[in-house]
């Protein structure tokens, strides 16, 4: 399980294994959970993976391991990037340099997709954007 923790990507760069992680309950039984080392994850603009905290709960085998929250789950690119990148296609009709139009179509799909089923679709797609920026929702 990726929970969303309130730690910044640059402080757990910087610092390596020797962030101070704080370590969570298990979000099923509330339990203390123990130390599984680490693993390594990537994201956009860090060209070296990044070491993160594992953790599992000896009780229930649930394997926890925390994430940016700036970050979604699956995602190497902070969601408020995705944002103005999808915020630059609708404005500019283009997709802008530093993204590619595959990356870019994947996140317009899967917003236009989360917003449809949601009922949460705009005349306008900025105001969808802005809609989804403004509740910190995701578009998984
Ligand atoms: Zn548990």
């Amino acid at each position: 399980m990726i929970l969303s923790c309130k730690v910044k990507l640059s402080e757990i760069q910087a610092e390596g294994k020797k962030f101070n992680w704080i370590r969570p309950k298990c979000p099923r039984c509330s339990l203390n959970v123990r130390s599984q080392g680490y693993i390594r994850r990537f994201f956009k603009s860090i060209v070296e993976a990044v070491f993160i905290k594992k953790w599992k709960c000896h009780h229930c085998k649930l394997v926890i391991t925390c994430r940016p929250e700036e970050f979604w789950r699956r995602y190497q690119e902070p969601s408020d990037q995705i944002f103005e990148i999808l915020k630059y296609r609708i404005k500019n009709l283009s997709w802008p340099p530093w993204t590619t139009r595959q990356r870019g179509g994947h996140w317009m799909n899967k917003l236009i997709k989360k917003a449809k089923i949601n009922l949460m679709l705009k005349e306008c797609m900025l105001e969808t954007i802005h809609l989804f920026q403004q509740k910190k929702l995701t578009i998984f």
